[in-house]
């Protein structure tokens, strides 16, 4: 399988400029899969200053031409599919089904971006009613200009596609940043843009850990926003570089969400609901609602169930025909859920069942069950970003609110209840950006993604996802002046 490993800056593949390399290792098999380019300040900067120069005329294409660019990238995508699904799998250890829907959230991205691109011929600039008659005011919403793209390793493509196509629609020019743990699809899908023609340094990317490569790009003058989905500590360190350039930031940070099963609910779809919330991704998602807070009547009968599906739930090699759950993506992501685990026995919480690794190679661990969860122990209160479930009992619908509620975070939530008053209701009270109701974690890119309190600054997808790279102009013209 032919692998891309070095940068792409100004629209050319480039060794590091240091010469450095990174190991990138599949987490089934703990091999390495390639050695990609470490970069430094010096390929950032590089990268910037294409992008400065690229972005003087970028910036005043139409959206009907960007728009082009991003239906050829949606193509090039679908007609790759299944090599950058593979790469997925293979560098991020998700079974093979959920790597290709992936690659149709990715497609269905760089399409829908691409109508909006189009829409901003027409709706770009528009005039504002003033109490004037010798003024006429406009506003425009023009390119920020340079921005920084800084992604993680859980959703790889994804949480790219989410920030490049808006950004491209916009008129921006982009520096890439893919994790350091899982380059290589990003690598691919820089291959498909440069395929598509787009001008040189509009698109850039360089790779190379946090310290290296993503700080530099936070700190760097010319670049005028940086958008960073990642963990909250270091979103809230990117925030603090940018502020001494005082860039603007959008951040997606970290979740603990909620799902409340109501005792009227349809208790097979709950455990759908509450198995796919918590072990999709083997658990590592942001929006993982791995607080299970069912209502006292069904409590037992809910329990059993998720133990027994968790107890079923096949983990292996994402290749394998059968497999639900993959390894974790590295092996201190699988310390770091061990960890937690550990701690949930010691702080009182009850381990039902999981949390068990295979002798052998690979990141695995069973996806685990905990009851009796202390609401003050750390697998309550802390983001594990792993397979484990923690389930709690309530008796009144403004207890679960407070509970759920009760969180630094305020990503997502899921409500089950067969009461669509109910669930409405409760909806409403949830301080989180977004709620499913009876629904799977169904994102449409037409929507809106992101959170409350320290879970983000901003919104990604829908119009909000355009906005964030834009910058608003008004103009005033003195009517009868040549
Ligand atoms: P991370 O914060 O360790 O890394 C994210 C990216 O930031 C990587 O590319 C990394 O190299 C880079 N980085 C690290 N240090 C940096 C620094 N000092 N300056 C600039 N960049 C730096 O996160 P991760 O472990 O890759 O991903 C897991 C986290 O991402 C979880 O907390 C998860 O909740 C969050 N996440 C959030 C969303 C969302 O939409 N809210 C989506 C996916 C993941």
């Amino acid at each position: 399988m032919q692998l891309h490993t070095q940068q792409y800056i100004d629209g050319r593949w480039c060794r590091a400029a240091n010469g450095a390399r990174l190991p990138v290792v599949n987490p089934s098999t703990e091999e390495v899969l390639a050695e990609i380019d470490a970069g430094s300040a010096a390929d950032v900067d590089l990268a910037v200053r294409a992008a400065a120069r690229a972005f003087r005329s970028w910036r005043s294409t139409s959206g009907a031409e960007r728009a082009q660019y991003l239906r050829a990238i949606a193509r090039g995508v679908e007609a790759r599919g299944e090599h950058l699904a593979t790469l997925q799998s293979l560098n991020n250890g998700k079974p093979l089904e959920e790597a290709r829907i992936d690659v149709g959230d990715v497609i269905a991205t760089f399409d829908y971006y691409a109508g909006l691109a189009e829409a901003l011929d027409v709706t770009a600039e528009s005039e504002v009613t003033i109490p004037s008659a010798e003024h006429r005011a406009v506003i425009r919403r023009e390119p920020a200009g340079v921005v920084g793209l800084i992604v993680p390793w859980n959703f790889p493509m994804v949480t790219t596609a989410w920030k490049l196509a808006p950004a491209l629609a916009a008129g921006c020019a982009v520096v890439l940043k893919p994790s350091e743990v899982t380059p290589l699809p990003e690598l691919e899908l820089a291959a498909i843009v440069a395929e598509t023609g787009l001008p040189a340094g509009v698109f850039n990317v360089v790779t190379g850990t946090g310290a290296e490569v993503g700080a530099p790009l936070a700190a760097h003058p010319l670049v005028a926003k940086v958008s960073f989905t990642g963990s909250t500590g270091v979103g809230q360190t990117v925030m603090k570089t940018a502020a001494d350039t005082l860039k603007g930031v959008s951040l997606e940070l970290g979740g603990k969400s909620s799902i409340i099963v109501c005792a009227d609910a349809d208790l097979d779809l709950a455990v759908d609901l509450v198995a796919g919330g918590a072990f999709f991704n083997a658990g590592q998602m942001c929006s993982a609602t791995s607080r299970v807070l069912v209502e006292r009547p069904i409590a037992a009968a809910l329990t059993a169930r998720l133990a027994d599906r968790a107890g079923r739930t096949v983990v292996g090699d994402p290749f394998l025909p059968g497999v639900q759950m993959g390894p974790l993506t590295s092996r201190a992501q699988l310390e770091r859920v061990r960890r937690y685990i550990g701690e949930g026995k010691e702080q009182g919480a009850r381990l039902v069942t999981g949390g068990e690794s295979p002798v052998g190679a690979g990141y695995f661990i069973t996806p685990a069950l905990f009851i009796d969860v202390p609401t003050d122990s750390s697998i309550w209160r802390e983001e594990i970003f792993g397979p484990v479930l923690c389930v709690r009992g309530f008796d009144t619908e403004e207890e679960a609110i407070d509970t759920a509620n009760d969180t630094d975070f305020g990503l997502v939530a899921t409500v089950v209840t067969r009461d669509a008053a109910r669930g409405k209701r409760i909806a409403d009270a949830l301080a989180a950006g977004v709620v499913w109701i009876n629904a799977p974690q169904l994102i449409f890119p037409q929507t809106s993604w992101g959170g409350y309190k320290r879970s983000s600054i901003g919104r990604e997808l829908g119009p909000f996802g355009l906005a964030a790279f834009q910058e608003i102009k008004q103009v005033l013209t003195a009517i009868g002046h040549p």
